[in-house]
C-alpha cells in the first residue's frame, strides 16, 4: 500500500516545520506521497493576519524540494484555498498558479455583513448560530458556500467536508441523521461527483472536540458510492501530526470498500 498523507501544512503558513524539515521527517517516516498544502494568503481587505501565507519564495522552494528529492518521496506542491464568496474573481485568478492540486475550504460563513470563523472557538461559534437566526439556518448556509466553491471549478479536493460539525460532539446542536441535514450533504457529495473533484479524509478531527474524523463515517460511504476517490490527509500542522490518525483512517477506507 501505497503511504501518503495529501493535506499538510509548513512555516509556509500555519504550521511549525520548515517545508524541508517536513520532508525529511516524511522520507524518514518512510512516506511514498507527501502533498504540501499550505493555505493560500487572505485576499487584499479581507483580514490582517495570515496575509505573508504561501509566498512566492515558498512556492519556489516547494517546487526546488520536489526536484531535490525526486526519487526519495514524491511530492506535490498543492495549496489550501478559503472560499469567500466575495473575492471570487481574485480566487480564481490566484488558482491558476501551477500548483499540483488545490483544496478549497470553507473555514469562514458570512453572516450579514461579517465573516465568521468556524473552528477558532466554542463562543464565537454560538454567536455564528446566534446571528444566523438558528443552528440550520448556519449549517445549509455552510453547505451552499461549499456547493459554490465546488460549482466554481477552480479546484481538485473539497477539504474537511464536514467542519461544520467541529462543535457538534454528542448532537449539541443537530443530529447527521436527520432529514434536512442528509439532504444538504447528499446535494453536495452529488456536487463533488459530477464535477469529479476529490474528497479530503481528514484525520484532524479526532485532535478536535467532534473527536471524529472528517468526514462522517456514512458521509465516506456515500461518497465511495459515488465514486468519488478519497484521499487521506492529516492537515499537519507540527510533527506530531504526520502520522496521527493515519492508519485509522486507512482502516476506514479499507471498512468502506
Ligand atoms: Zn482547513
Ligand atoms: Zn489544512
Amino acid at each position: 500500500m501505497v503511504k501518503a498523507n495529501y493535506h499538510t501544512h509548513t512555516t509556509g503558513s500555519d504550521g511549525k516545520l520548515k517545508p524541508e524539515e517536513l520532508v525529511k521527517l516524511a522520507i524518514r517516516k518512510k512516506f511514498d506521497i507527501l502533498g504540501i498544502t499550505d493555505h493560500y494568503h487572505f485576499p487584499p481587505g479581507f483580514r490582517d493576519w495570515g496575509n505573508d501565507y504561501y509566498s512566492t519564495e515558498h512556492f519556489r522552494e516547494l517546487k526546488r524540494l520536489k526536484k531535490k528529492y525526486k526519487g526519495k518521496i514524491k511530492i506535490l506542491v498543492g495549496v489550501e484555498f478559503d472560499w469567500l464568496k466575495d473575492y471570487k474573481s481574485w480566487t480564481k485568478k490566484e488558482a491558476k498558479k501551477r500548483f499540483d492540486y488545490r483544496l478549497v475550504s470553507v473555514h469562514f460563513v458570512k453572516i450579514g455583513k461579517e465573516y465568521f470563523p468556524i473552528d477558532h472557538s466554542k463562543e464565537s461559534f454560538e454567536k455564528m448560530v446566534k446571528s444566523s437566526g438558528g443552528i440550520k439556518k448556519l449549517v445549509k448556509n455552510y453547505y451552499s458556500d461549499l456547493r459554490s466553491a465546488i460549482k466554481s471549478g477552480w479546484f481538485d479536493v473539497v477539504a474537511h467536508f464536514d467542519i461544520i460539525k467541529v462543535w457538534n460532539k454528542n448532537n449539541k446542536y443537530f443530529s447527521g441523521d436527520e432529514d434536512w441535514y442528509m439532504k444538504e450533504v447528499r446535494k453536495t457529495l452529488k456536487l463533488i461527483s459530477k464535477k469529479k473533484m476529490k474528497l479530503d479524509l481528514n484525520a484532524s478531527g479526532w485532535r478536535r472536540p467532534c473527536d471524529e474524523q472528517y468526514p462522517s463515517l456514512w458521509i465516506l460511504r456515500e461518497a465511495k458510492g459515488l465514486g468519488i476517490e478519497i484521499l487521506i490527509g492529516t492537515d499537519e500542522h507540527k510533527a506530531e501530526h504526520l502520522e496521527a490518525g493515519l492508519a485509522r483512517s486507512e482502516l476506514l477506507l479499507r471498512e468502506i470498500k
